[in-house]
């Protein structure tokens, strides 16, 4: 999608710093992270929300949460815990409409979340 901001990032058009790439699916750091380490994690390709995704996608969602254990792992959070997690949808909280998975971790996580 020609106007959607993060198919811009994972094109490389904003400049953003990819912190990890493969075939599928790039990471970079959130512009306002809510946490010391903030991480979210696309597919390359344009999916709206969780909802746009089939069985034929489950090797992208696994990529996806893999990249953010490596990630976790890289970052030095993993064995101090972490949080993964998909807002879908206005209620949960999504705004940018390109499908996303956060990697929030460096400080104690409160439960249930807000
Ligand atoms: P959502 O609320 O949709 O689950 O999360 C969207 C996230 O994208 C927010 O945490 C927001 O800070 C982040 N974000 C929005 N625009 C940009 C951007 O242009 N660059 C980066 N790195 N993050 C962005
Ligand atoms: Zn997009």
């Amino acid at each position: 999608m020609t106007d959607c901001i993060f198919c811009k990032i994972a094109n490389g058009e904003l400049g953003t710093d990819l912190i990890y790439e493969d075939e599928q699916v790039v990471a970079f750091r959130d512009l306002n992270p809510q946490a010391p380490i903030h991480v979210l994690v696309i597919p390359r390709r344009h999916v709206a929300t969780l909802n746009d995704l089939d069985a034929a996608d489950s090797d992208l969602i696994g990529r996806m949460y893999l990249a953010a254990r490596s990630l976790a792992v890289r970052e030095g959070i993993a064995e101090r815990g972490y949080r993964t997690l998909i807002n879908c949808n206005a209620e949960a909280g999504q705004t940018v409409f390109h499908l996303h998975l956060h990697l929030l971790g460096g400080r104690p996580m409160g439960w249930p979340p807000g």
